[in-house]
């Protein structure tokens, strides 16, 4: 499908959200996102109508990942984390029912589920959802930010919910003479293979970036092969 009915579903869905008719906007909404994983303001708009706060706060996370500096959805997020900790007790005892044994449950950024927030690599796809800093070694939590405090910012090799640009990443683990943590990204990108439709990926974005849509489509199609 066409960028322009990617606009035109969103302008729909937003009419939709905004005259209260939730599902028709969820539905036109989610049509956005079926064509543009990437659509910051589909997400954004998607947040508002969603019912519970888990999922809301889902859909700020991906605005963020997209573009870290939103305002809206970095507000959003405090808003709501302020909302659950006033109910805490509560979602602790549902934990514990549960039988839960993980002390932060979060969703992964990839595949969407509820993985280990103290594991570096998501346990359901694999993924890796902690990152260390290039610049600082600090912590980067995927499921939360793509940028350190530090001001290094990682969105250009994170790919949602298609995956980490590993070869890339283990490029900018170079740069900082990180060696260890690069050699981990490039083995990693190599095992999967994942590499060569990587770079059809990036390429496809580059060309939809200089307006050269047929190149980026054949890129984008050979990408998911
Ligand atoms: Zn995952
Ligand atoms: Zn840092």
């Amino acid at each position: 499908m066409s960028t322009v009915e990617e606009t035109r579903l969103l302008a729909e869905g937003m009419a939709a959200a905004k005259a209260g008719d939730r599902a028709r906007a969820r539905e036109l909404l989610t049509q956005v996102i079926t064509i543009n994983t990437r659509n910051e303001l589909a997400w954004l708009w998607m947040s508002g109508i969603l019912e519970t706060s888990a999922q809301r706060r889902d859909c700020l996370v991906r605005v963020l990942i997209i573009n870290p500096s939103n305002e809206v959805a970095q507000r959003g997020i405090v808003a709501l984390d302020a909302q659950n900790a006033s109910t805490a007790p509560a979602g602790l005892a549902q934990d514990q029912l549960a039988g839960s044994t993980s002390g932060l449950a979060v969703t992964c950024p990839f595949c969407q589920s509820q993985a280990d927030g103290t594991q570096l690599d998501c346990t359901a796809c694999g993924e890796n959802i902690i990152l260390s800093c290039p610049s600082c070694d600090k912590p980067i939590n995927l499921w939360e930010t793509t940028r350190c405090p530090c001001g290094e910012g990682l969105r250009h090799y994170i790919f949602v919910p298609e995956g980490i640009d590993h070869e890339g990443l283990g490029q900018r683990y170079a740069m900082a003479e990180r060696w260890e943590a690069a050699a981990r990204q490039w083995d990693r990108a190599l095992k999967e293979g994942s590499h060569v439709s990587m770079l059809h990926r990036k390429l496809a974005q580059a060309y939809d970036k200089i307006g050269r849509g047929q190149e980026a489509e054949y890129h984008r199609q050979v990408a998911h092969g």
